[in-house]
């Protein structure tokens, strides 16, 4: 099934991207995050073309890491949620698949794993996130019960996860880096801290390797500044055709609940894309789109399939039923629709490329 909205990937965007963030943290190994289909850019499709430039990639669960090992992606893979069975383990060892654990359950199963080859890991302590990890005081004690077994690999990383980043003004970041190097002064191991937001803003987080996601798809992984200020590129353009043109009048409603009432005659334009294609039901009139060469705006509530928008300006008056209307991309930043949206570029990238069948 293909519906009219469209997903247009930059594989040449996501290369430049990948090696912004090479040149931003220039001592570490790098490990782009593939994880949810790659931010909805094809999970495949982006670890092959980055396969040569990048050290290793990250994935949420085992069943990412084993269609990228299908796919004949040689890279280092590092599963995030690690192992949830003697199953899984047993699955990491054979594909060469290193496992986060960041929970006791997870050291129970190590203890009782017997394999003749060992299993290679990362274990993930709590700096402050209270999400996924060890406590961190219990750090030493739990490494050296892992150095011990023989099932698990001698090169134990370990890692942590920021839960601030993005806010260059909160010290809470320096307190998980502070927290995370007390932890692991006295182990020699392969260290990891940095999601996008640490590689461009904070260079004590480093370490041996860095995790990029959202700023290798082409977004800012920091609050109040744009892709531009750190030279990133779209990575997605997401498009759809304006399958119909009015001429409304002042006082004419648009759409649902007739949020949106005409303040003087003007012409609009129809859209196929809607929610169902990944376009953020909650983007208010007014939210950026980008037709016939220039930004003008959306009117009235998004729907299901469609979306209203305003061709009253001079040049749009050119545009034509089968022209394809830009809802992010180049031209239209996706944290703008998601500023507007108040959701994250994150969720966006996700959903449409969830939904939308033209990938
Ligand atoms: C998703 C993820 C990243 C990447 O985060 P971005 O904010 O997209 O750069 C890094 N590390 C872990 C553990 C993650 O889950």
């Amino acid at each position: 099934m293909s519906r009219p909205a469209r997903i247009t990937i930059h594989t040449e965007a996501l290369r430049h991207n990948l090696l912004v963030a090479k040149q931003a943290a220039p001592h570490s190994n790098i490990m782009p995050a593939v994880k949810a289909n790659a931010y909805g850019h094809g999970m495949v499709r982006v670890a092959t073309t980055l396969a040569d430039l990048a050290d290793g990639f990250i994935v949420a669960c085992m069943s990412e890491a084993l269609q990228l090992r299908e796919e004949k992606i040689t890279n280092t893979l590092l599963v995030i949620q690690g192992p949830l069975s003697l199953d899984d383990l047993k699955v990491a060892v054979e594909k060469d698949i290193r496992l986060v654990i960041h929970d006791e359950s997870q050291l129970a199963l190590l203890a009782d794993f017997i394999s003749s080859k060992p299993v290679k890991i990362a274990l993930k302590l709590d700096t402050g996130m209270h999400r996924l990890g060890i406590e961190s005081v219990k750090t030493k004690q739990h490494y050296s019960t892992l150095k011990a077994l023989s099932v698990v690999h001698p090169d134990i990383w370990l890692m942590t996860h920021l839960a601030c980043a993005d806010d260059i003004n909160n010290d809470y970041t320096q307190q998980q880096i502070s927290s995370f190097n007390e932890q692991a002064q006295s182990l020699t191991c392969t260290q990891t801290i940095a999601n996008s937001a640490g590689i461009l803003a904070w260079p004590d987080s480093h370490k041996d390797w860095v995790r990029p996601g959202i700023m290798i798809y082409g977004s800012s992984p920091i609050n109040d500044k744009s892709r531009e200020d750190f030279g990133l590129r779209a990575s997605m353009t997401f498009s759809a055709p304006l399958i119909a043109i009015h001429a409304l009048k002042k006082g004419d409603a648009i759409g649902y609940g007739s949020t949106y009432l005409c303040p003087a005659d003007m012409k609009v334009g129809v859209v196929a894309c809607g929610y169902a294609d990944g376009y953020p039901r909650h983007a208010p009139s007014g939210t950026p789109v980008f037709i016939n060469g220039k930004t003008t705006q959306i009117l009235g509530r998004v729907s299901m399939d469609l979306i209203v928008v305003d061709l009253s300006h001079d040049q749009l008056n050119e545009a034509k039923i089968g022209q394809l209307a830009e809802l992010w991309g180049n031209h239209i930043d996706v944290d703008a629709i998601a500023q507007s949206a108040e959701t994250i570029s994150y969720e966006l990238l996700c959903h449409a490329g969830a939904s939308c069948k033209n990938l």
